[in-house]
Formats: C-alpha cells, structure tokens, sequence
C-alpha cells in the first residue's frame, strides 16, 4: 500500500495560492512532515513554483530542511524554553518566540554561540494557543529592544494566528487584524520596526485579501485540500492518492457473514476483493462499512469490518474485470475517485486529519 504524492499538483496549488496572496510572499507551511505528504519534497516544490519560504512547528523538523540542502528562510513557532535553540541558530532557523522565557533561552543561545538570532515575534492575538499575551508582550519588546541594538538578535517580524478564518465573516477575523495592527503599533512605540509581518492561513490566504499584509502561511491548500469546502475549491489540486492493491479476490455464497463479528452478511451469492490496508495503516476502523473504494472502474463499498491489516469490498454482480494485484483507490483526486473529503465527512472530523492517518505500512512515492 501507498500514498503517492503528486508533486505537480504541489507545483500548481502554489501557483495558485501566489495569486491569491498579490504581491504578498507565500510562506509554505510544511509541519507534521508536510501534512504526511513529506516535508522535505513538497518544500523544495514549493519553493520552486514561488514560495518564498517555509513554515515548521518545531526547530528538529526544521534542521531536516536545512539537512536536505534547503536554504530558503524557515520559521519554526513551537518550541519551549528547554528547545535546542544553538542548533537553531547553527543552522540559520527563525524561531517564533511566544514568550519572555523563550526569549531569554534564545538570547542565551545567541551569547554561548556568538551568533545572531532571528526572530519573530508571535502575538496571540484570539486563538490563546502560543503567542505573547498584551501582559507579557511590552515586557519582551523591551527586552527585545536591548538584544537587538547589543546585535544579539535580529527582529524579523511579527506574526499571529487565526482562529475562526475557515468562516471567512467571522467577527473574530477583524478584531484580531485590529488586535494585530495594534501590535505593530506597541513595537514601533518601542522603537521596533519588524521587517515583515504576516498573519494568514489557507482560508485566509484565499478568502481574506485584506490579511494578506506581508506575507501568507498556507498549509492545507498547497496540499490541495480547500480549506472552505462549502465555498469553493480555488482549483487546487489534492496531492495525496491513498492505495492498495488488491491482494485477492474470492466468491461468499448468500447468507454468510463477512470480517469479525460478521456485521455484513451477503445478501445474495457475490464475490469480494481483500485490500490489504487497515487501521494500522490509517484506514479508521470507524469507517468500517462506510466507504467506497475506486476499483476497476467503479466505487465499490467496504463491507464488514476493518481490520487491522485489511478491509472487504464487495464487488456484487460487476466483478469480471477485478483481480489480484489491481489498485483500489482509497482515496485520491480524480473525478470519480473518493477524496480525503468524504473521509472526512464520514468520520465528523476534517481533511487534515485524514491526510495526516496514512503510516505504518503505508510507503511514500512521488510522481
Ligand atoms: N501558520 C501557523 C502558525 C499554523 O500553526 C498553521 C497550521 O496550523 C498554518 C499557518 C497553516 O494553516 P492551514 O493549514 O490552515 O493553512
């Protein structure tokens, strides 16, 4: 079993996002191994259709990057104070400070090694998840103002977080660009000008012209996934086909059970093809007789349970042309084909998280 990643369809989503964003950079956001469709190749894809930069949660992700060869700006914006910020700094890595503790172990790691440190402040401007609160942020400006002109660290810019920019009129979107433009203000009264600030998301990014500022942060879309389903899909392109190819087909007569606990039972003399893929692998349990899979030319639903390593589909009276070895789709981006979407719809959860549930035995290619 696979996830093939489609690095064109990487290429074209950014392209897309880059027109959204006018004259703003685009900072691809490839955390969490580029949402499972693996960092290191979507980043150099990424960069090479335009983005300007990457975005990662954590410094180690972030050294991968450089270790790959990747020399582009990177910003990494979750780390705590005990984080390895030498190798930061070693390796040329923005650090996203969200506190003055954070601070003061950046400038610790800027004194043991002599190096200059970039840094971004990040304000929580809504979403109260990281970021500098409006008690702590004059404090770290101050102590920034100091660390900046003894050229310990060098202050790239200012950035926050949506919390609600999925629901392009949501309310909270304009009071944290207000509470934004705010914090740009309160730097500059403390004689800070950053070089840059940035706010958006995907929704925002494609919705939200009026937040793009400086730079956009998309992840979910340079994967193709709309983050707005219900409004549009911008014609990006889903990157990730999740398969596995049939491991064999047999016939159940009328009235026997199917997988464990027997929750199917064949209503009439049929025949079945075994996809070697299970929860193990990233396909829910929970979703067990509640998906279809593109097979031979058409969507053919699970029955019975998932198991661990394997899942049924029943292939009824339109069996002739399905054999071992053949890919079941489970799902990918053709017309036809299921998406990481209906997943999502079944499974009362997003699309982020069923791209991110591919593992295990699942390998990675790239066309
Ligand atoms: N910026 C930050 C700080 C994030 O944490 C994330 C993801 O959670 C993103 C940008 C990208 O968000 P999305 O995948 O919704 O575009």
């Amino acid at each position: 079993m696979e996830t093939v990643v489609d690095l064109a369809a990487i290429a074209h989503n950014v392209r897309i996002l880059r027109e959204h964003a006018g004259d703003a950079a685009v900072m691809a956001v490839v955390k969490a191994d580029g949402y499972n469709h693996g960092a290191v190749e979507v980043g150099k894809a990424a960069l090479a259709a335009g983005a300007a930069e990457l975005g990662v949660t954590t410094i180690p992700e972030a050294v991968l990057l450089r270790e790959a060869g990747i020399t582009a700006p990177i910003l990494t914006w979750l780390n705590n104070s005990d984080a390895d910020y030498a190798a930061a700094l070693t390796a040329d890595i923005e650090i996203g400070v969200s506190s003055l503790a954070q601070l003061r172990a950046v400038e610790a790691a800027a004194r043991s090694t002599g190096r200059t440190a970039t840094i971004s402040l990040k304000v929580d401007t809504g979403l109260h998840r990281n970021g500098l609160t409006p008690i702590e942020y004059p404090q770290a400006l101050a102590a920034l103002r100091t660390l900046v002109d003894e050229q310990a660290v060098r202050f790239r810019a200012i950035f926050s977080h949506l919390a609600c920019a999925d629901e392009p009129e949501h309310p909270t979107n304009d009071v944290q660009r207000a509470r934004f433009l705010e914090a740009i203000a309160t730097a500059k009264e403390h004689g800070l000008e950053p070089e840059l600030v940035h706010l958006s998301n995907s929704p925002a990014t494609l919705t939200r012209p009026d937040l793009a500022f400086d730079m956009v942060r998309p992840g979910i879309a340079v994967y193709g996934l709309t983050p707005v389903p219900d409004i549009d899909d911008f014609g990006l392109r889903p990157a990730m086909t999740f398969q596995a190819r049939v491991a064999l087909v047999k016939q159940v007569a009328a009235g026997e059970g199917v997988s464990y606990g027997h929750t199917w039972i064949a209503p009439h003399d049929t025949t079945v093809a075994l996809i070697p893929a299970g929860y193990a692998d990233g396909v829910f349990r929970s979703l067990s007789g509640r998906f279809d899979v593109w097979l031979g030319g058409a969507r053919r639903p699970n029955v019975g349970r998932v198991c661990m390593d394997q899942f049924v589909v029943d292939l009824g009276d339109n069996a002739a042309d399905v054999r071992a070895g053949d890919p079941a789709i489970l799902f990918g981006s053709g017309p036809d084909e299921p998406r990481a979407q209906d997943w999502a719809d079944r499974l009362d959860t997003i699309h982020y998280e069923v791209v991110c549930s591919p593992r295990g035995r699942a390998v990675r290619r790239y066309v």
